[in-house]
């Protein structure tokens, strides 16, 4: 599998796409993170679009993208945390969730009715061209069906979403390959509400302390898609820590496979969790094909990027 390539930019194909977005059509764009299924923020319209060509359900709040920090204070309260964050990560991986300012002209559906709005600044070219030319927030949750694996290639969304999309801008393979981190700032203490492309510590190392979501007091959770026990999920079954491969399994390695062991797919030779990031939802794609029985995936460190592919993987393999 390569990695990222520049993008060859076609300015008639941002023009087209801009075109799209103001008529409250969807325009999937390629992140750095995985491929997102953009519509405009501010029209409940383009926003219910979004919902149904996902089919996902509709407490589940949408990620806001913006260019650059003028445009995200337009939308949320920012605070000190929010600050130093913003200049050490963006653009980048990483979605906060802040307070909506009670001038939001965001549509509450995207909020999913919450007086909060997650929000990130991506880095890719391509989604910066787009969103500085469109000139308005763009909901853009991956460009998937709910439930199923994040695309990181303009052929994966096509294969998800077919006619339900009136663009699809190609960028090449994301480099990141999982999904942003998302960061709740709206309590005192910040809190971790999906592990994703910028690592749990790196946040730590610049604001201290996080904690990870937990159940609250009457036994429900604060949820997301991010959250559901199934998600990210190939059609067949995903065992984890496999040290052998069963009759008919596609056998998925990370680092040397055990001996006598021909694997399927390399997540990474060198046992490299950001590489193995890269690839990972491209190889949970490519393996999940009839002839296979299920997918037996080697053991892969919690350290750095290895706790979000984990995430994605105990939810790939959990019970549907
Ligand atoms: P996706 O758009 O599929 O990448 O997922 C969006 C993620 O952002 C989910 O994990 C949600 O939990 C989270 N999210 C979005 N908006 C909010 C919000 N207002 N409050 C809490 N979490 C949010
Ligand atoms: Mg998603």
């Amino acid at each position: 599998m390569s990695t990222e390539d520049p993008a060859t930019i076609e300015p008639s194909g941002i023009d087209s796409a801009v075109e799209h977005l103001r008529n409250g059509r969807l325009v999937a764009f390629p992140t750095e993170t995985v491929y997102g299924l953009g519509g405009d923020a501010t029209s409940d319209l383009s926003v219910t679009r979004i919902f149904a060509a996902k089919e996902r359900p509709r407490f589940n709040p949408l990620i806001i993208h913006l260019p650059d920090v003028a445009a995200v204070r337009n939308l949320v309260v920012f605070d000190d945390r929010a600050k130093r964050l913003a200049d050490l990560f963006w653009p980048g991986a990483l979605t906060l969730v802040l307070p909506r300012r009670p001038d939001c002209r965001v549509s509450l559906l995207a909020s999913a009715g919450l007086d909060s709005l997650a929000v990130r600044i991506p880095a890719h070219p391509l989604a910066q061209q787009l969103l500085r030319a469109v000139g308005r927030p763009i909901a853009a949750p991956s460009a998937n069906r709910s439930g199923r694996v994040s695309p990181t290639t303009a052929a994966h969304v096509r294969d998800e979403l077919a006619d339900r999309v009136s663009l699809i801008l190609d960028g090449g393979p994301c480099r990141v390959g999982l999904e942003s981190t998302v960061l709740d700032l709206t309590g005192e203490m910040a809190c971790l509400l999906r592990p994703g492309g910028l690592a749990q510590a790196a946040i730590e190392a610049a604001i201290g302390p996080v904690m990870r979501a937990q159940p609250i007091a009457d036994g429900a959770v604060r949820l997301g898609p991010g959250m559901m026990t199934s998600h990210y999920a190939p059609g067949l079954p995903v065992r984890l820590e496999a040290t052998d491969a069963r009759p008919g399994e596609a056998f998925l390695a990370f680092g040397a496979p055990p001996a006598g062991i021909v694997p399927a797919l390399q997540l990474s030779v060198d046992g490299d969790p950001v590489e193995a990031a890269q690839h990972l939802f491209a190889a949970l794609r490519a393996l999940d094909r009839p002839e296979f029985t299920g997918i037996a995936i080697m053991p892969i460190p919690e350290d750095g990027l290895g706790a979000a592919i984990n995430d994605r993987l105990r939810r790939a393999a959990a019970p549907r």
